[in-house]
């Protein structure tokens, strides 16, 4: 059922994306607006996501509920935990999660690691809802344990929680996840009304520019450690741009949003190659050799 509930919750949240990618009208809002998945594209990501999901999440998801019921977690019992018990918990899993990918995600952008786990979810640098996670399987593991310690280690300090909760925070957190890889920034997207929400407009930029913004719901751990002054140095570099060019044409904005953007992915793609070179706990770098 946990599986179930997965699968049917990521390719069902993805769908709408698919459309909006189908229709030009959404255009407008969408944050690279010169790179549209192609139906090839979203079929091989399918593909990749569907392995790992058979191959990791499905026997790991197996070994989660008897787990669960070792720690005293409720599965089958009822009634429900209300509302009012089961946002906070929520919450705190959120900000466990957040933290915790914060800090992996940092260590997956170096050395060894970047180069033979983390570059598959590198591969798109405007990437889209079904590449939530199109991803390395060992990096399923290691940042989904973000995902599923909190509640376990939760329920072994309180004995309190219900599986329901589990899987609310689940649902939550894989909408969280898809959204952040739409690709799309809508006046409405949560961001916009709650401030210290990553969403898309966030992450979008970590995969277009390779460095900066490493936490996945919240933009305070990048704020507080400075992770996140690239993306805030090209912020206002376009606002300016902006400003200056009051009385330009749609077309001549465009151009401009471009060019930054094209400036940011060149510096993505050195910074990339420097990861590549890099020790694993941040050495200096190893000579690239020249063929
Ligand atoms: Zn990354
Ligand atoms: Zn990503």
């Amino acid at each position: 059922m946990s599986f179930l509930l997965h699968e049917i919750v990521y390719f069902g949240r993805s769908i709408p994306w698919i459309i909006i990618d189908a229709m030009p009208y959404f255009r407008k809002w969408k944050l690279q607006p010169n790179k549209i998945p192609s139906a090839e594209e979203q079929w091989s990501c399918t593909k990749q996501v569907l392995f790992s999901h058979f191959t990791i999440e499905l026997p790991l998801i197996w070994l989660f509920h008897p787990t669960a019921e070792a720690l005293g977690m409720q599965t089958y019992h009822v009634p429900f935990p209300s509302l009012k018990t089961m946002a906070p918990q929520i919450f705190l899993f959120f900000f466990f999660e957040d933290f915790f990918h914060f800090v992996a995600h940092q260590a997956l952008h170096t050395g060894i690691l970047y180069k033979h786990i983390h570059k598959i979810h590198h591969k798109y640098s405007a990437p889209f809802g079904l590449a939530a996670e199109y991803a390395h399987p060992a990096e399923v593991f290691i940042l989904g344990t973000g995902t599923i310690l909190g509640p376990l280690l939760y329920c072994y300090f309180t004995a309190n929680l219900h599986i329901i909760t589990v899987y609310l925070w689940i649902v939550l957190r894989l909408f969280q996840a898809i959204d952040a890889h739409s690709g799309y920034d809508f006046p409405w997207s949560l961001h916009n009304i709650v401030p210290f929400w990553s969403g898309a407009e966030h992450h979008d930029f970590h995969h277009m520019a390779f460095t900066n913004n490493f936490s996945t719901s919240f933009r305070w751990w990048d704020r507080i450690f400075g992770t996140d002054d690239k993306y805030r140095e090209y912020r206002a570099r376009v606002q300016a741009s902006k400003k200056a060019l009051k009385n330009a044409t749609k077309e001549q904005l465009l151009e401009m949003e471009q060019k930054l953007m094209a400036e940011v992915e060149a510096e993505g793609i050195i910074a990339e190659r420097e990861a590549e070179a890099r020790g694993v706990l941040g050495g200096k770098s190893k000579t690239v050799k020249t063929q």
